[in-house]
């Protein structure tokens, strides 16, 4: 999302002139878009900007704003912190950028905006021109925030409580999209699949945009994330089996396969019910795969637990996943309890994800000797071969002449943990050192 926020942050400063620089150092205005998930990405923000300050030593500073998670969380407190930064702007506050940054410009004035504003911030944005060209695959934010409160994340904090972006607004954008080349809108929000707005009378749920969506027809493939097991519908299952355009990946994160610590974590779903939730979504559609988020250690995990996960990993054979030691964050429920050792928790990540891999490795494998579609995204450094993504999200090279925009079937000859390639040769092994 914070990749989607940053485009539209471009077009917002290209309205008032000013233009993308490829030399940092020489920019007239720095913008840090920050994350704030997990302490790591956040105290990151601090030193990025301690590294800017010193490549600025000597030269004009530039105006500095901090926009994004990190922004809202830590509010006029990083003036105090670093005397560096100029702006301080919420992401539900963004579209304030322009008028910010013009009056900073007259008053010299250092101010934070931290309110939740989203209806008026997607008018604003819904009126911006565009100031770059599109891509083959892009994100839409439909929806932002979250009211879940699961006790390790801050989200509920930083975005704010849920919010539906109008389908008016959200089909009207997918139109301009498709009119400039997409072919792949990925439906984002914080809980996407709780995605619910009311209009003339009309209540709109996920399963209806991505069914509207899939009128438009020069877009052949949807996608959504991230969901929440608990908002999971059953309109929205038996979406996976009648619309041919949303495609049959789901990213669904359980975060741990222990109900004990799901409990503790306020997940609001055990695991037997997640397990069910994938059997109904299997039926629904047979060649479904999954893809999930683990977080390791939580305040109160034990072997036992750790152990639980692990089997939920091994019945289900995620695709691919993403997993993370727990990151105490300030202000949510758990920040309080006691840590484990760090180190223990290494030690867990690493089997963890030694597991993921080997069958992320073994799904690869699988594909190799059959054909798959893949959507072509753009020519690779490497001059004739081109990347691209089949179905399951699964990242593929390609050796074979063809464009950004095309579907293309291509049979499978090798793989490595990340990639299939369409090819065998030094090629290959050019491009996954
Ligand atoms: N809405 C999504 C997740 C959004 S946050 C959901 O319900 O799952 C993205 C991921 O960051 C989470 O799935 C979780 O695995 C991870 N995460 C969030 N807070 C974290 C924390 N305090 N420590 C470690 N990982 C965290
Ligand atoms: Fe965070 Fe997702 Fe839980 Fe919401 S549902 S609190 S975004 S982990």
């Amino acid at each position: 999302m914070n990749e989607y926020d940053s485009d539209k942050i471009s077009d917002l400063m290209a309205s008032i002139s000013f233009k993308k620089t490829e030399e940092p150092y020489n920019a007239d205005c720095v913008i840090f878009n920050t994350c704030n998930i997990r302490e790591k990405a956040a105290e990151k923000v601090y030193s990025d900007i301690g590294k800017l300050k010193k490549n600025f030593k000597g030269r004009v500073k530039p105006l500095f704003i901090l926009v994004g998670c990190v922004a809202q969380a830590e509010g006029k407190e990083i003036f105090e912190r670093s005397d560096f930064v100029d702006l301080v702007i919420g992401p539900q506050s963004y579209h304030l950028l322009p008028t910010k940054v013009l009056d900073f410009l007259k008053r010299k004035e250092k101010t934070v905006s931290t309110e939740f504003d989203q209806i008026i911030k997607f008018d604003t944005l819904d009126n911006i021109k565009p100031s770059r060209t599109s891509k083959v695959s892009e994100f839409v934010t439909v929806q932002e925030g979250c009211d879940k409160f699961c006790s390790f994340c801050v989200v509920p904090y930083t975005r704010g409580p849920e919010f539906s972006r109008s389908v008016k607004s959200i089909i009207a954008e997918v139109k301009k999209l498709s009119e400039n080349g997409v072919k792949e809108i990925v439906l984002l929000g914080q809980n996407v699949s709780a995605y619910n707005s009311s209009e003339e009378k009309l209540n709109y749920e996920l399963t209806d945009l991505i069914n509207l969506i899939s009128e438009i027809e020069s877009i052949s493939r949807i996608r959504f994330m991230t969901s929440h097991p608990i908002d999971i519908s059953q309109e929205l299952i038996d979406c996976f089996k009648y619309q041919k355009k949303l495609m049959p990946f789901l990213h669904l994160p359980i975060q741990s396969g222990s109900n004990k610590i799901l409990k503790l974590m306020n997940r609001k779903h055990t695991k037997e019910f997640y397990l069910e939730l994938i059997e109904k979504i299997k039926q629904a559609n047979s060649k479904i795969e999954f893809s999930s988020d683990f977080i390791v250690g939580y305040p109160g995990e034990d072997e036992k637990d750790f152990d639980d996960t692990i089997k939920v990993i091994d019945k289900v054979e995620f695709i691919n996943s993403y997993s993370f030691i727990y990151s105490q964050r300030p202000g949510t429920p758990a920040a309080n309890k006691n840590q484990q050792d760090l180190d223990v928790l290494k030690e867990r990540l690493i089997i963890l994800q030694k597991k993921l891999f080997e069958i992320q490795l073994k799904k690869n494998n699988q594909m190799i000797g059959q054909t798959t579609q893949v959507l072509i995204e753009n020519e690779t450094k490497k001059k004739g071969i081109y990347f691209g993504r089949n179905p399951y999200f699964q990242a593929v090279f390609i050796d074979q002449e063809t464009k950004p925009g095309q579907v293309i079937n291509t049979k499978i000859l090798s793989c490595n943990t990340n990639n299939l390639f369409s090819f065998f040769n030094e090629k290959e092994k050019v491009l996954a050192s």
